[in-house]
């Protein structure tokens, strides 16, 4: 044979070899164990708050005093914070976040709210655009989404499959389209320690509330770490 027609052989072997590789690939090359859940929209019910005029007005003087950004606009977004109602129906939580009157506990304006409300049964309803700014957690209003769940504890929540898998769901898209890190989606009782809190008046400066502490975070953020970023 010349050396023209072993070399023309041998590669033809390689391609051979190459074509069955990849399209059989070997066992150690499969990515079966390493597959992992990508973080898609999951299905979201639009159910909005009033949010006009005057309540956005309330929102930037609310921005103004607590972060002195003059702005209701929710610009660059790199936290997000889970909540429970502490109510017992989506129905009662929509009604308080609906009502643009001062809060209970620390006499305000604009209304409370949060961006959205995962139900018992894992139903996502969106109140507020994800553009503004809704007041959910001291500190962090001016750069945090807001979630909350339906119930009255943490447990309550983790022993729901359907809500918390919506949770996690919601909370993996979110995170992956704004690219929020793992470490900055936070419960409610984690805001003091998060690097993004900020706030103005002096005597709000360590107030927090009881949903979501740390231990009740933990399970969900290892949960969070198992899906992967689309793209
Ligand atoms: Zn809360």
């Amino acid at each position: 044979m010349r050396p023209a027609a072993i070399a023309a052989l041998l590669l033809a072997v390689a391609v051979a070899v190459g074509w069955r590789e990849a399209r059989w690939p070997t066992a150690s090359a499969a990515p079966a164990a390493h597959v992992r859940p990508t973080a898609g929209r999951p299905a979201i019910v639009q159910r909005p708050i009033p949010f006009g005029a005057k309540r956005r007005a309330e929102m930037r003087a609310y921005a103004r005093r607590h972060y002195g950004i003059d702005d209701f606009h929710l610009r660059t977004p790199k936290v997000i914070v889970e909540h429970y109602t502490v109510t017992d129906t989506f129905q009662a939580a929509y009604a308080t976040f609906a009502n643009d009157v001062p809060d209970v506990e620390l006499h305000e304006l604009p209304g409370t709210c949060a961006h959205f409300i995962v139900d018992k049964d894992g139903t996502i309803y969106q109140l507020v655009s994800l553009t503004i700014m809704c007041r959910h957690t001291v500190g962090l209003n001016w750069t945090a989404f807001g979630i909350e769940q339906v119930g009255r504890t943490a447990r309550e929540i983790l022993n729901r499959p359907a809500q918390y898998g919506a949770v996690v769901r919601l909370t993996s898209w979110l995170r992956c389209r704004y690219g929020i890190a793992l470490r900055n989606v936070i419960g409610h009782n984690e805001s003091l320690s998060s690097p993004y809190h900020r706030e103005n008046v002096a005597s709000l400066r360590r107030q927090t509330h009881g949903d979501w502490t740390h231990t009740e975070m933990t399970p969900v953020r290892a949960r969070l770490g198992r899906y992967r970023c689309a793209g």
